[in-house]
């Protein structure tokens, strides 16, 4: 995916591996998410005294918030190893067996973009989740065989940012579903005030606030927002975060005070400006952003959505009263023509 503004972009970044000292190590100190940790926490405590695996769980939620930190928090309380991997990664049926072969007794396999397995991949998943054994076709022609190898009993952790793209038979392994939803201001100004303390960067309660605010509802994003901050902190002031400090360097950096970005900016404004507040289709304005229809409907739209400055119609996306305001655009009168752009869907 390449949204054009990597600092607010939420997906990961090469220098992301930085902040793996920030990321929490226990439910305790994971912040925000309280529905999905208390149900973690009931089924990590009562798989931990049966000695048992953990049930499937599947995680999903728009990048950065979380899924991978949860899934190592996981397999720490359980006590038990991680692995990790990715869907796109596991190219054929024999990585997979080769992973699963490796793993020891209730240990977590993390598989992240799970909605991206190969299907050849995802059929010999489907035993190995059920009855923890893999059926394997060993030879070629009439020679060939097949054999039933049994699996240690294991927990597939997987997320997904498009929990629509799953098939329906991947899908119902999950015992666990669970979903993760942006994080409130007061919950990031929490996850800010921790992350600017482990960094040795000190920020004034308004300060965090003021970055919580503009993080786009996403931990990662705060966390690379703090990190920015922090340096025109130490070289134009004297290291402390301040709310006046965060507020000119976030503007410098083309975050505005809803914590958009020039792409989200870009989006609301071509709806706006050349489709008259839509609707119009997502393939249509991928295009004429010039970015990909992934990344618009799994990294830009979301935020959009959820803050409430678009809707998501069957005839394509529509402005919400909230993004005319937003762009200082009177919204177009009852008058305008209706369906001009039917034709673009
Ligand atoms: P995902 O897998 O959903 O894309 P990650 O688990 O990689 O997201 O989290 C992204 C970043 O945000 C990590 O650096 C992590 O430390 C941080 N983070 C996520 N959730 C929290 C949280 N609840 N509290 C503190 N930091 C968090």
């Amino acid at each position: 995916m390449t949204a054009s503004d990597p600092l607010i972009r939420p997906e990961s970044q090469p220098e992301d591996g930085l902040d793996r000292a920030l990321r929490p190590e226990t439910l305790d100190s994971f912040i925000g998410q309280e529905e999905a940790k208390a149900n973690l926490r009931v089924f990590v405590g009562a798989a931990r005294q049966r000695r048992q695996a953990l049930d499937h769980v599947l995680l999903y939620g728009p990048p950065g918030l979380g899924k991978t930190t949860l899934a190592q928090i996981m397999a720490r309380e359980l006590g038990v190893g991680f692995r990790m991997t990715s869907g796109p990664v596991i190219a054929r049926a024999g990585d997979l067996a080769a992973i699963l072969t490796n793993l020891e007794a209730r240990d977590v396999l993390f598989i992240d973009e799970i909605h991206r397995l190969n299907p050849a991949v995802e059929e010999i998943l489907y035993p190995a989740l059920e009855d923890f054994a893999l059926d394997l076709v060993i030879g070629e022609g009439p020679g060939a065989r097949s054999v039933r190898i049994d699996l240690p009993p294991f927990t597939l952790v997987g997320a997904t940012t498009r929990l629509g793209l799953l098939t329906t038979p991947l899908r119902d392994r999950f015992g666990i579903p669970t979903r993760l939803d942006f994080y409130t201001e007061a919950e990031l100004g929490l996850i800010v005030t921790r992350a600017a303390k482990l960094m040795g960067a000190p920020a004034e309660p308004e300060g965090a606030a003021e970055i919580a605010r503009r993080a786009r509802g996403t931990p990662r994003v705060a966390g690379r927002l703090l990190r920015r901050v922090a340096d025109f902190a130490l070289v134009e002031g004297d290291g402390r975060v301040t709310r006046a400090l965060a507020d000119r360097a976030l503007t410098r950096l083309g975050v505005d005070s809803a914590g958009l970005d020039g792409a989200d900016r870009r989006y609301l404004r071509l709806i706006a400006e050349a489709y008259e507040g839509g609707p119009v289709g997502v393939e249509t304005i991928a295009a004429a952003l010039s970015e990909a229809r992934d990344a618009v409907e799994e990294v830009i739209e979301p935020f959009l959505l959820q803050q409430g400055f678009i809707q998501r119609t069957p005839r394509g996306r529509m402005l919400a009263h909230r993004a005319w305001t937003h762009l200082g655009l009177p919204p177009p009168g009852r008058a305008s023509q209706p369906g001009l752009f039917e034709g673009e869907l």
